[in-house]
């Protein structure tokens, strides 16, 4: 894989030489003004990451922000692959990361060498692939998609167009079950909604009879045959939110209900468990790894920052563009939260 994240040199400064009793927060803001950067969080941030950030969204909310941003720097609160995608679309900015190590298991399953082989086997395919993947398999995709876009994208297709999707076969699974078409699926799974329990989530939904069970679809078909609602993280969000309802089991990624609370105090949000009758192995070990202290240091170091070859970049470009294209309208399509301040996401649904 091509390496795509500088790291910080030697010079840098680290983590064990942060004075304790800096107010990071305060820091952080005074370098936002002074750098004219943007903090872009995914929802599946930490609430404290997610506080601070400019904007907080899903991964079309996010590249959106990123593709029309005019300030010079994007520092984005994910995983490398959104940096990537941020850089792809904004070629002119510096895009940095809180920690180089945050990358994901959808995009480890899927190489980019196994890729062209299996894209190679099946040339009259159109290659459609999650954003979740790196630079150079989107560079070997027809078109993006996100879990907010893709069941408008694959029913823009032609009937007769053969698809395969890479990487997470159960996302793919589900928009084949929703649109109807066979598509070729690559075996890659989020190790976060791959935990998922069948018999956990039943035991639960049986002590909460009046819960609603709000899922992603990246959560395996035993899940989402039991969810009320299937959505990206915005349409979970805005889900919940204009729902009657009063108590949900939210599948998905834990952090979402941070703005889940912020934009409905008054409902139950109950995670959903994994295999132990936890919720406690959903947390993304990979946007675990972006702190309050690292966020502060990349903006001090300018590093780990994303630096893609100018051949890479334009070839990713091309698909992502595609996606744009073909993707509803913002306000038509889910809610993309406002920027700071005043940040509600209650304001996004219509
Ligand atoms: S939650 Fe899953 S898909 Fe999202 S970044 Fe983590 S490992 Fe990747």
């Amino acid at each position: 894989m091509i390496e795509t994240v500088i790291a910080p040199g030697p010079e840098a400064l680290g983590l064990d030489r942060i004075d304790p009793t800096l107010d990071l927060e305060r820091e952080i803001e005074r370098l936002r003004r002074d750098m004219n950067a943007v903090i872009l969080a995914h929802y599946y941030q930490d609430e404290e990451i997610q506080e601070l950030a400019d904007f907080v969204g899903d991964s079309l909310d996010l590249s959106r922000r990123a593709a029309a941003t005019q300030a010079d720097v994007i520092v984005f609160c994910g995983v490398r692959f959104m940096a990537e995608t941020a850089k792809i679309l904004s070629p002119e900015r510096i895009v940095l990361m809180p920690d180089a190590e945050a990358g994901c298991s959808l995009e480890e399953s899927c190489p980019p060498d196994a890729f062209r082989i299996f894209r190679e086997k099946h040339p009259d395919h159109l290659a459609l692939s999650y954003i979740n993947c790196s630079a150079e398999v989107k560079a070997l995709s027809d078109i993006i998609v996100t879990s907010s876009n893709a069941e408008t994208i694959i029913d823009s297709l032609p009937q007769d167009q053969p698809i395969l999707f890479a990487p997470d076969r159960h996302l793919g699974a589900y928009l084949a079950r929703k649109t109807g078409r066979d598509m070729l699926l690559w075996p890659g799974t989020c190790v976060v909604h791959e935990q998922f329990s069948e018999r956990e989530l039943l035991r639960l939904k049986s002590k909460h009879p009046e819960a609603v069970i709000s899922a992603h679809p990246e959560c395996p078909e035993a899940i989402l045959c039991h969810a009320d609602h299937v959505g990206s993280t915005s349409a979970m969000l805005k889900f919940v939110t204009a729902s009657k309802d009063r108590e949900f089991i939210i599948a998905t990624e834990p952090h979402l209900i941070h703005q889940m609370k912020k934009a409905a105090p008054e409902k139950t949000f109950i995670p959903a468990p994994g295999a132990d009758g936890t919720c406690s192995c959903a947390n993304c070990p990979f946007m675990e790894l972006n702190t309050l202290e690292k966020l502060y240091l990349c903006m001090v170091n300018m590093a780990p920052r994303v630096e893609i070859s100018d051949a890479l970049r334009i070839a990713a470009r091309k698909p992502l563009d595609r996606m744009m294209e073909l993707s509803p309208p913002a306000a038509a399509n889910t809610d993309t939260p406002e920027p700071k301040p005043g940040f509600d996401p209650r304001a996004n649904v219509a």
